[in-house]
């Protein structure tokens, strides 16, 4: 298969399709790789790197949509890149369609070949390619949590894991889930007082059973959160539902009671938001404050770091990017039906029963 990795053009998007290590991994297994120049720069691997893994640097987008029959990206296709994508093409990224009609019907128009990364699922019924950019972002939140408790950046001028003589900070987890998990292990090794607070009472005793005596973990009750809130510094907001908007567990009343300089990380901001009082920020601006509460409400933490999450990102990525090549889409899919879960838009039509509903467009 011709495959083609062309330089990311969506804003603030630094990571990239494929990584010099999974080119050559795609290569030794006899495929053709063409590389746009400069693809990896904002992951630091030049071009020479992808040379030396046996691909081709060609200097345009076009020329990569050119060459490729099969194309590898990160996010969603920007309008100048749908432009290039034919009926031929077979194009692998995350898509994110449901709340996108413009460019599913873009991608619908060119005919296109479309695997989305965020509904391939497991055998577990899990998203596994979403998944390590949830781990990124959990173990994310604890960092920039302890940044802004810190008095220049406007906190509460404490140090999450204490001193000797001094008590540490307490740092609530609204769901213990794949982010929650991770930023929980973040606190427990920076020795904050970490409890962590869910609806599902299986998750929770495996986390008991997982971290011991390191955490404390509570049913997350309304009376739980509203305790919480009042007395934690650090409170990360890692709740899912799968399919509908994050629910609102910190209420606008809520947020009189906490402590001024405390700070709160909605992880879940992608989905909404699990604060009352959270919007969207970006990696330019990422923070405000709301009665003396900091949020860092950011949608896309993985790309501050965009180098581990490049690399988390292709760990996974790559064994389903050397099916589809190896066997061609159809029979890939046909023999694996999680990677067929990723199908979203093909021969016109969208072909991902969730994904027409939330459009409002035939399946
Ligand atoms: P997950 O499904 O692994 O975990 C979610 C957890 O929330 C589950 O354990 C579930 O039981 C729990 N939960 C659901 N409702 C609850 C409630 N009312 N109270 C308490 N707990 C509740 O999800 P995840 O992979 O950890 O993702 C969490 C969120 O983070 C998602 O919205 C995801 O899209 C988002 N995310 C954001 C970024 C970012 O950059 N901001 C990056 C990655 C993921």
């Amino acid at each position: 298969m011709r495959i083609g990795v062309p330089k990311e053009i969506k804003n603030h998007e630094y990571r990239v399709g494929l990584t010099p290590a999974s080119v050559k991994e795609l290569v030794s297994a006899g495929h053709e790789l063409f590389v746009e120049t400069k693809a990896g720069s904002g992951i630091d691997c030049p071009d020479s790197g992808y040379q030396k893994a046996g691909a081709t640097i060609l200097p345009t987008p076009e020329a990569v949509f050119e060459a490729a029959d099969m194309i590898v990206k990160v996010k969603e296709p920007q309008p100048s890149e749908i432009a290039l994508l034919q009926p031929r093409h077979l194009l692998f990224t995350y898509l994110h369609l449901a709340a996108d009609k413009a460019q599913a019907e873009g991608l619908m128009k060119s005919g296109a070949t479309c695997i989305a990364y965020e509904t391939v699922t497991s055998r577990s019924g899990q998203l596994p390619l979403l998944k390590p950019m949830s781990e990124v972002a959990g173990r994310m939140s604890v960092q920039v949590g302890a940044h802004y408790l810190e008095k220049e950046q406007g906190g509460r001028g404490v140090l999450l894991g204490g001193v000797p003589g001094v008590a540490p900070a307490k740092v609530a987890i609204l769901g213990g889930g794949v982010s929650g998990v991770n930023a929980a292990q973040m606190a427990v090794g920076m020795r904050a007082d970490v409890t962590i607070y869910d609806i599902n009472m299986e998750r929770l005793a495996e986390l008991d059973m997982f971290f011991s005596s390191q955490i404390k973990t509570a049913y997350a009750s309304r009376d739980a959160i509203a305790r919480a809130v009042e007395e934690a510094e650090l409170v990360i907001g890692a709740v899912l539902v799968p399919g509908a908007a994050a629910p609102k567990l910190v209420t606008r009343d809520m947020l009189g009671t906490m402590k001024r300089g405390s700070v709160l990380v909605d992880i879940a901001i992608d989905q909404g938001g699990c604060f009352e009082t959270s919007h969207a920020t970006t990696h330019d601006d990422p923070v405000f404050e709301v009665d003396g509460v900091i949020h860092y409400c950011v949608a896309n933490m993985p790309g501050a770091v965009s180098r581990t999450s490049a690399f988390a990102l292709n760990n996974v990525t790559l064994p389903f990017a050397l099916k589809l090549a190896g066997l061609g889409a159809e029979e890939a899919m046909r023999q694996d039906p999680h990677l067929a879960m990723g199908l979203n838009v093909s021969g016109g039509k969208i072909r991902h029963e969730a994904v027409a509903e939330a459009l409002d467009l035939p399946f």
